[in-house]
């Protein structure tokens, strides 16, 4: 019989052989980790791009609690394959063209593993000077390539930072906007300030204001038309501001747009510095998706006037092939993000910030820990050159120009806004004589897309712009190549050859 010293001796060896990091079980799990990796990416195609699953599809596959014996790596790597991937929606199919694509590379893979393997807490210089410092080169770096003026720069007077997302990116800005009017007004007038954006801006911003106390009231969401693709008027911006400061308002912020969500609609920056600068309105530009694609001179005159805005931000994890998340920011007045962010704990108190000699990027941001996220944007520079980065925007481009071509010489599609970028807006409108008269063209199209999706071979989604509802088709998805395109099209085509004999039927 076992003894209770024996049994307390089995407790105490266990204890000890539990290692979290072994170097050599590492060795062993990593590689078989990437030759799982290696396969998925392989075999991507043979996956339904949109997940087939239907809620609640994971409780039923799972045990209700969590083990409490360890388990072997290969059973939980081939979970992964057989109960994981069938609930994805695969994101990094080449035949995924829904939202924005979300591109990757094998550098940023490298470099997300590297960031990974440190795992950095950097939130002041001192706790990761590598971090710090590589993040402010990357960010002047960046800036060069999108031909920014030194005003962004830390080598000028202003600064970049990578946040999560753009979502964080405006909040942050947002709230020295907010701090720098409340400075002048006082705290007890928060209700008094304005700010503005069209309806095309992303939905997030209203969510900052809330975060940052802005009175939804106090939201200016103005309209946008058909006759400007979309994009925001100026002297809408100035009618708006004038009334709002008549009725004794404090206008303080306006986020304007390079690439909207739902069409890519273009705010004309440059036409709005003279109202921001007559009423010390903060301007921010969110490029979260289009903006990568400023990197190439055919495309730069979209950011026409960044020399006169607050800040930028742009997510190279959206067109830049850089592994989520990764959103930069630039701002012209770091001190004033720093005023609203920063934080002096005791605990966090060191020689070299005190020295007011480095950047403690905890006071640019929301959270206090960050990642190393500088460093997969450096791999993705480095391993490509700025060269390869820009044929990877032009041939994703090329590409939504031969589907929009498509689209343009036939006569049951048409094109509904023009195309700037590797997006194309359209809808199916078959003519009278092919569909019966009275059927709803919104209806037609709504079928179309649920049909299409169902298939699983690709992936779209719509919006609705101006009381239009439109299909979307954004080309660029890393692994995308023309014949790829092409048959979403033959797809779509034969979708709507399908529905048109059904409705003929019907009729
Ligand atoms: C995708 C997108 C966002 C949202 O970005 P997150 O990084 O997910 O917060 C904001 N604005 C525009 C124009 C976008 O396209």
């Amino acid at each position: 019989m076992e003894s209770l010293g024996d049994a307390k001796f089995t407790e105490t060896s266990i204890l000890n052989e539990f290692k979290p990091l072994d170097p050599e079980e590492f060795r062993k799990q990593a590689y078989q980790t990437i030759d799982f990796i290696v396969d998925y990416y392989k075999n991507i195609e043979t996956h339904p791009v949109l997940s087939q699953v239907k809620p609640g599809y994971f409780q039923s596959t799972l045990p209700s609690t969590p083990p409490y014996k360890p388990e072997p790596f290969e059973k939980i790597l081939k979970d992964v394959q057989t109960q994981i991937i069938p609930g994805m929606t695969n994101w990094l199919s080449p035949n995924f063209f829904a939202y924005f694509p979300a591109t990757v590379s094998t550098a940023a893979f490298m470099g997300e593993m590297l960031s990974t393997c440190f795992n950095s807490v950097g939130f002041n210089w001192l706790a990761s000077p590598a971090a710090t410092e590589l993040e402010m080169v990357v960010m002047d770096w960046f800036a060069d390539m999108l031909k920014l003026p030194s005003t962004f720069k830390f080598s000028g007077s202003g600064g970049g930072v990578i946040q999560g997302t753009t979502s964080e990116a405006i909040l942050c800005t947002l709230v020295a906007a907010r701090d720098r009017a409340l400075d002048r007004i006082g705290s007890n007038n928060i209700g008094k300030l304005i700010v503005y954006g069209s309806d095309q801006t992303h939905s997030t911003f209203v969510k900052a204001c809330k975060i940052a106390g802005i009175l939804a009231c106090n939201i200016r969401s103005l309209p946008t038309t058909i006759d400007l693709d979309f994009s925001l008027c100026p002297s809408l911006v100035c009618a708006a501001v004038e009334a709002d400061v008549a009725n004794g308002f404090v206008p303080i912020y306006l986020c304007l747009t390079v690439g909207t969500t739902s069409s890519n609609a273009v705010d004309p920056i440059d036409q709005f510095s003279d109202v921001a600068t007559d009423y010390g309105i903060w301007l921010h530009v969110d490029a979260a998706y289009a903006g990568s694609a400023c990197i190439c001179p055919e495309f730069r005159h979209y950011l026409n006037g960044i020399e006169r805005v607050d800040s930028l931000s742009l997510s190279p994890h959206k067109w830049f092939l850089t592994y989520l998340d990764c959103c930069c920011l630039w701002v012209k007045n770091p001190s004033l993000l720093i005023r609203a962010l920063s934080t002096n704990p005791e605990y966090l108190k060191n020689k070299p910030s005190e020295s007011n000699l480095v950047v403690d990027y905890k006071d640019w941001q929301v959270g206090t820990g960050r990642k190393f996220r500088s460093l997969k944007l450096w791999l993705v520079l480095r391993s490509y050159g700025v060269e390869n980065l820009q044929s990877h925007i032009r041939s994703d481009v090329r590409m939504a120009e031969m589907f929009e071509d498509f689209v343009r010489n036939d006569s049951q599609f048409e094109i509904v806004v023009p195309r700037r970028f590797a997006l194309v807006c359209f809808r199916w409108n078959p003519d009278s004589s092919l569909a019966p008269a009275g059927i709803n063209v919104e209806i037609m199209n709504r079928k179309l897309l649920d049909w299409i999706n169902s298939t699983g071979k690709i992936y779209m989604t719509h919006t609705i712009v101006g009381g239009v509802y439109m299909l979307r088709l954004a080309v660029g998805a890393t692994l995308t190549e023309e014949p790829h395109v092409i048959a979403a099209w033959n797809l779509i085509k034969e979708a709507a050859d399908t529905l048109l004999v059904k409705v003929m039927q019907i009729c």
